[in-house]
């Protein structure tokens, strides 16, 4: 308990014995997996597992920072064995895979998803599978200086949001201080799911690094999504 000593006067002893009985599945140990994986493992969340396929390049690490030293390395992995060394009382789970139907099925051996992925075909898997099985999960997204987070308990879902999804572009332009702001958002989003606390349920936060502005877009159940309500 000395390791969380500054933190138990914020959430008390009984949100810290919360925290370590909780489990996390982050989708996507990338820009914001980073950042996502860093707090939840820092705060205690007793139980972690991380899911990417994908191998560290070395034009990750500008925002990638888990995987210093690691390049050609599956990201899952290396994921692992930074949360191993930043906190080795979390049990940690990594799945050196990319999330497909068939897969998804993982995220039931968990309480909260913290959704870090880079492509809407992903997202939209585990939205579905989400609401499906009554798993909350945490949205966040990167553009440039530009970010946003919401979280989904039940319906409104992620599909309410934006019903029509564009195409995939090959990689998005981003500065990692923008995953740093929107991953730090996201830690606190999956921390206050697990502690019963509001959270940004039905509201879209978005904001922009270059002008600074942050606000809120709410939003409702969409009648033509296809979620259940
Ligand atoms: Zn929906």
């Amino acid at each position: 308990m000395d390791r969380y000593i500054r933190q138990i006067p914020v959430i008390g002893e009984r949100g810290q014995e919360r925290l370590i009985d909780s489990s996390v599945l982050i989708v996507g140990a990338g820009g914001l997996g980073s950042v996502v994986l860093t707090y939840l493992a820092s705060a205690g969340v007793g139980r972690i597992g991380i899911v990417d396929g994908d191998i560290v390049e070395e034009h990750n690490l500008q925002r990638q920072f888990v995987h210093a030293g690691k390049i050609g390395k599956n990201k899952a992995i290396s994921a692992m064995d930074f949360v191993e060394r930043l906190n080795p009382n979390v049990e940690v789970e990594a799945y050196p895979f990319n999330v497909n139907e068939k897969n998804v099925k993982v995220a039931k051996h968990y309480d909260v998803v913290a959704l870090c992925p880079d492509n809407f075909e992903v997202r939209l898997i585990l939205n579905d599978f989400c609401i499906e099985n009554g798993i909350p999960f945490v949205h966040g997204a990167v553009y440039g200086f530009e970010g946003e987070v919401t979280t989904v308990i039940g319906s409104p879902c992620y599909r309410c949001l934006y019903l029509k999804f564009p195409k995939q572009k090959n990689s998005t332009p981003i500065m990692g201080f923008t995953c740093g702001v929107t991953g730090s958002i996201q830690s606190a989003e999956v921390i206050k799911v697990i502690l019963d606390m509001e959270v940004l349920k039905g509201r879209l936060l978005r904001f922009d690094l270059r002008s600074m502005d942050f606000f809120e877009v709410k939003y409702d159940r969409d009648s033509r999504c296809i979620c259940k309500k």
